[in-house]
């Protein structure tokens, strides 16, 4: 993933670290290379806009100018401006909540909601939680069967839903039977359409209104590209999202979604989806995720 952003950025780096000097010609061609890597990445422009300018404040200032490696200062700072439009630090889940700690999850239809799910419920049950898993989803058929297909193969218990069930039903039964058998965490999965359309953003809310979730996780697509971005933007709007899970940054994502989405959002990508099984999904860190786009 992300290949091609790695590449055109080494060759910047390439040239950055041969400058024994740093002028701010030097500087302005080494950043329109950057601003252009980026726009090609499918990063939103003002991403872009606002990182070229925090760069190049910071590369015109004294501490990188008489550094005795002005290139490789530089150098330092795109590193650092990357690490912080992704959020500097990774930040968990927040699970402190009366039991059961209710994880809501929403995203458009083949986003990997459902998959996202197993993963996380995966995980949590590595840390010793008593997970419950549910899935609200009754309009993708099969929906609802592919949750409980996974949870049996991961030894997890599924909430025993039907698509004939409406999604308030399938939420107050699922509550109840988590508190009855003292479940820690309840994710609950949920309906995705195509687009964003009004129904299905009148649903997650009321379903938000009655859980109560402690996390509300928007789950979206890395492969969207700026389209992921509207999309979380939207959802955003209408819902107080917690966390972003970016899925498929294994595939040929050109990175965009991963460098906007916290900018745009101002919510934290909590986990990255690496792989279609059921162990891949990881904490995201941002630093780290700097240095591979830095190569
Ligand atoms: P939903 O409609 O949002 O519930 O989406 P699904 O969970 O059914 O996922 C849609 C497709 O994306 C499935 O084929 C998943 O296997 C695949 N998928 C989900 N997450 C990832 C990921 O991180 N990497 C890859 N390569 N595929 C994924």
């Amino acid at each position: 993933m992300l290949e091609n952003l790695t590449g055109r950025l080494q060759g910047v780096i390439k040239n950055l670290r041969g400058q024994a000097r740093l002028t701010e010609e030097n500087i302005a061609d080494a950043m329109r290379e950057v601003r252009m890597a980026l726009l090609e990445a499918d990063v939103a422009l003002p991403v872009v806009k606002d990182f070229i300018a925090a760069v190049k404040l910071r590369a015109q200032g004294k501490e990188v100018l008489q550094s005795l490696t002005p290139g490789q200062a530089v150098i330092e700072v795109v590193n650092d401006e990357l690490t912080s439009l992704m959020g500097k630090a990774n930040e968990g889940l927040n699970l402190a909540a009366v039991p059961p700690a209710i994880i809501l999850m929403a995203g458009l239809q083949g986003s990997g909601k459902t998959t996202t799910s197993a993963k996380l419920a995966k995980l949590l049950k590595e840390q010793k939680k008593k997970v419950l898993l549910a899935s609200a989803d009754v309009y993708r058929p099969a929906a609802i069967e592919q949750l409980k297909t996974l949870a049996k193969q991961l030894e997890i218990e599924c909430f025993d839903s039907n698509a004939s069930q409406a999604p308030l039903d399938i939420a107050t039964a699922t509550l109840d039977f988590a508190k009855r058998g003292y479940y820690d965490v309840v994710i609950f999965d949920t309906a995705g359409r195509l687009g964003i359309d009004e129904a299905m953003m009148a649903e997650i809310k009321a379903l938000h209104a009655f859980l109560n979730p402690i996390e509300t996780l928007f789950v979206v697509d890395a492969m969207q590209g700026q389209d992921a971005i509207n999309t979380a933007k939207a959802f955003g709007d209408t819902l107080p999202l917690t966390g972003v899970v970016l899925t498929k940054l294994d595939g040929d994502s050109r990175g965009g979604a991963a460098l906007s989405v916290r900018h745009v959002t101002g919510k934290p990508i909590k986990y990255i989806g690496v792989s279609e099984k059921v162990d891949g999904l990881e904490p995201f860190y941002p630093d780290r995720m700097a240095s591979r786009i830095l190569g």
